[in-house]
């Protein structure tokens, strides 16, 4: 891994620290020798994986200027299996961003240029890793690591790991714990695993997956044991080559406009794939799902803007070293506007406005009800109830007494549909883009702010342009239900990976691994 850091990172800015290669290889000597011995510390006892640089380690910083006297509760868990940290990856700052163009330190760049084996040559233009997780994808693609953790509030290890050609899975929300997450959007937040197979995305997901006291959202034991107790997709009887029992739903409102041939090809192609063995292709109606986009930038915007209060140069982050004469709130002002990048004050901007006493209703409260209007569409699909709605656990963080009526009916509908076991859609509109394509981070800094009314000549549209790369991910975050992408194929235009989303109900993590194992 080292090696490999060696040769590529310069390139691809996959990483914002690399760990001393004498401390890893220390704690891999020691790993060979439990080995040895017959008594490995856990499932991971030796595998070098890297963090998203949003996740505190004690023992390298984190974006935001953290030391963090504490790890994350997934670090700890990976760490008590085994695993070595070999570095915290590049990423959009503070997880805004699809493309990985807003991080404070750079672009992480797309590792499939420089270490295809296509036979057909392929576009040297520097590509996009995509993000936020970019650099967790990247450092995953090119050999850096054998995995890594990134966050998915929208899509962040989905669209990387489909830009890149590696497995991103993003888990049910509540079941890995959020504890040491720098929080991006709380209610929307996960814990994302990018692996190279779908076996070990697995293996990290069940180290991982624990109730944790310390994060408020976490899955209950109760709920945990409500969910496991519930059927998934009937696997007895059942091989790959035989998925007679399997309903694939199919979601007509995910064939957009703007979705390019090769995407459009392949998806075709996973249909066909899932029907040679036996599986049954339905078409579902998911019809709030036009509506998820704009929803998520309200909501995410929303809670990123009481989130990121904390970071006044007080209590944490940057500090300004302005002149300490100066009046206190000035001390805010300097701070914040030489702290947080551009696209991070439009979405504080954004959501303090959507938060206005006067705004609120119009905006928010939309943005809420369409939330609801996505989870129920995905429960009147899916075969398999939602446990979190079986039980009226009003201690529950997830129980609200409004929503009890809305699935209900969901849970007529699901009951008459004959619901499905699987969705399956794309995961982007396109492969990667061109990095000079996208926004770059230099790019905007040049640029008055696109709030600015003076300045005619900025096309306003092209801030918002960018968030329509997320418009097939966001769904699963609204709804908090598990989805993953697999690569599925190389686009035979560009010669760049494209990945297949699938998704399943809320708890159903084990029907997900078992039907991306087909695809991959
Ligand atoms: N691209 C989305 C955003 O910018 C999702 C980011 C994420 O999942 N962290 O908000």
């Amino acid at each position: 891994c080292f090696s490999q850091i060696s040769k590529h990172n310069a390139r691809l800015n996959a990483f914002i620290k690399v760990q001393n290669e004498n401390v890893a290889l220390e704690k891999a000597r020691e790993a060979d020798e439990r080995v040895n011995k017959g008594v490995i510390k856990g499932a991971l006892d030796g595998i070098p994986i890297t963090y998203k640089d949003n996740f505190c380690t004690k023992e390298l910083s984190t974006t935001c200027d953290f030391m963090s006297p504490f790890n994350a509760t997934v670090v700890d868990l990976l760490q008590d299996a085994g695993a070595i940290m070999i570095g915290k990856t590049n990423m959009d700052e503070f997880g805004m961003g699809s493309a990985n163009m807003y991080s404070a330190f750079g672009p992480a760049y797309n590792p499939h240029t420089i270490i295809s084996d296509q036979k057909e040559p392929i576009d040297q233009e520097p590509r996009v890793a995509g993000g936020s997780s970019g650099g967790s994808a990247a450092s995953v693609a090119s050999g850096m690591c054998f995995a890594s953790l990134g966050s998915d509030t929208g899509g962040s290890v989905r669209l990387p790991a489909s830009y890149c050609g590696v497995i991103g899975f993003k888990p049910s929300y509540g079941q890995c714990s959020r504890w040491g997450l720098t929080a991006y959007a709380s209610s929307l937040d996960t814990v994302g695993i990018i692996t190279r197979n779908v076996l070990d995305a697995q293996l990290i997901y069940d180290i991982i997956s624990k109730y944790d006291e310390k994060d408020s959202s976490s899955l209950s034991p109760k709920l945990r044991s409500i969910n496991a107790s519930l059927a998934s997709f009937d696997k007895t009887n059942t091989n790959v080559t035989d998925l007679s029992k399997l309903r694939v739903g199919i979601p007509q409102e995910y064939y957009v406009f703007e979705l390019s041939d090769p995407i459009k090809n392949l998806w075709k192609r996973g249909i066909s794939l899932l029907r040679s063995y036996g599986a049954t292709i339905v078409s579902v109606s998911c019809p709030s799902t036009r509506y998820a986009l704009p929803a998520y930038y309200i909501l995410a915007p929303a809670e990123a803007s009481s989130n990121l209060a904390r970071y006044d140069g007080v209590r944490y982050g940057h500090r300004s070293d302005m002149d300490s004469n100066q009046e206190e709130e000035l001390l805010y002002v300097h701070t914040r506007s030489e702290g947080f990048g551009e696209e991070v004050k439009r979405r504080i901007l954004l959501g303090t406005y959507t938060l206005t006493a006067g705004s609120y209703n119009d905006y928010f409260i939309y943005a809420q009800r369409i939330r609801k209007m996505v989870q129920s569409d995905f429960d009147s699909v899916f075969r398999r109830p939602n446990p979190l709605h079986l039980v009226k656990d009003e201690t529950s963080p997830f129980y609200n007494r409004n929503n009890d009526e809305i699935f209900e009916i969901s849970n007529q509908l699901r009951k008459e549909n004959n619901g499905v076991d699987v969705i399956m859609t794309p995961v982007a509109i396109s492969t990667s883009p061109k990095a000079k394509d996208s926004l770059s981070s230099s790019f905007l800094s040049n640029s008055s702010s696109c709030f600015s009314t003076d300045n005619t000549s900025i096309d306003d549209n092209r801030f918002v342009n960018a968030y329509v790369n997320d418009v097939f991910t966001i769904p699963a975050n609204l709804a908090g239900i598990p989805a993953i992408s697999v690569p599925f194929g190389i686009s035979p235009i560009d010669g760049f990976p494209i990945g297949l989303q699938l998704m399943t109900q809320y708890g159903d993590e084990h029907t997900l691994f078992y039907i991306s194992k087909v695809l991959e």
